[in-house]
């Protein structure tokens, strides 16, 4: 039989971490070659291209690097493969999903996985994490869905997944929505249909700069006053609450949300932002009165991979319209 082509890429991460000595933290060392060693089983499933494209741990990781992951990937599909999946570290994986998910322009599967426990511990979860994926990109019912993230059973649409824990096994989830599908003995099973989906044109410029900043109890403007002399192309506050400021920040937001796109999200880890609830100086209806956008799910890190991604391609004049897309 014909086996569909299959392409891996690993970037690094815990997934791929091991010690050299026990005394010392573990580091990225394995390649993506022998996390297949692991998986005979996917010899059965799929003809596979694996490739080491990095070996970083995910905080390293930036968008300049993610887009040649992308072009790589785009390549892949370009010479056949059915589906594209990439180990990375989970530590900004749910950055990276939104990332690729914009700009993911084909119906293939293109699927993301990690490891909370690293490659020589205990009950390593890699091996089946990686082999998971795999199955979710091989499966027919997985095209049109954009990017996912596949942990611990479960298949995280890149809109939605975050991590949601430090150093659990069930690190991963997408508040609210749940899971779009999970994995039951081996079969891929979705509990509804695809998201609809907003796929931005290639970023031209790389350069653009997106601030974010948490506002927390009393705390100063030091560093919102100077946002735009330092060079700022954009900012992104993680609000409280349903995406509030203290009112000693609106002179300054309103000063700033003049010159450059400011979004408000919520810091809560969970929930829109509102809109049209609040009055009190600060609230969200006196922060869209003064120019900037609320981001509605997105949480303050997707909405600066949003806005990023806007400036790279010179539709940040659109901002509203796509925030409201996935809203
Ligand atoms: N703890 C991380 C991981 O899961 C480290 C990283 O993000 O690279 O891989």
């Amino acid at each position: 039989m014909d086996l569909p082509k299959l392409a891996i890429a690993a970037l690094g991460g815990t997934v791929s971490m091991l010690a050299s000595h026990s005394a010392e933290g573990v580091i990225p060392a394995v390649s993506g070659e022998a996390l297949l060693a692991a998986l005979p089983q996917l010899t059965e499933l799929a003809r596979v291209n694996v490739e080491t494209l990095g070996l970083l741990p995910s905080a390293s990781l930036d968008f300049e690097f993610l887009l040649s992951v992308l072009s790589w990937a785009m390549f892949q599909v370009k010479q056949g493969a059915v589906a594209v999946v990439i180990s990375q570290g989970t530590d900004t994986l749910e950055e990276s999903a939104l990332f690729f998910d914009y700009l993911w322009p084909y119906d293939n599967p293109l699927v993301l996985t990690g490891a909370m426990r690293s490659a020589a511990q205990p009950g390593a979860d890699g091996p089946a994490n990686l082999l998971d994926a795999c199955r979710v990109a091989l499966a027919q019912n997985s095209r049109q869905r954009g990017v996912q993230v596949v942990m611990n059973g479960q298949i995280l649409p890149a809109r939605y997944v975050r991590k949601i824990d430090s150093l659990a096994l069930q690190a991963f989830a997408s508040p609210i929505v749940g899971p779009a599908g999970l994995l039951v003995e081996d079969r891929v099973r979705y509990l509804r249909p695809p998201d609809p989906r907003t796929v931005l044109p290639l970023p031209q410029l790389t350069t653009q700069k997106v601030a974010m900043l948490e506002a927390s109890l009393s705390a100063d403007t030091l560093l919102l006053e100077n946002i735009v002399a330092l060079g700022y192309d954009g900012l992104v506050i993680a609000g409280f609450g349903a995406g509030h400021v203290s009112q000693s920040w609106m002179p300054e937001i309103e000063h700033i949300a003049s010159q450059i796109p400011v979004i408000v999200a919520t810091r809560t880890g969970s929930g829109s932002t509102a809109s049209a609830s609040y009055g009190f100086a600060g609230g969200e209806m006196d922060l869209i009165r003064q120019g900037a956008s609320m981001a509605g799910f997105l949480c303050p890190r997707k909405a600066r991979i949003l806005l990023w991604l806007l400036l790279g391609c010179g539709q940040q004049g659109d901002l509203n319209r796509f925030l409201k897309a996935g809203t």
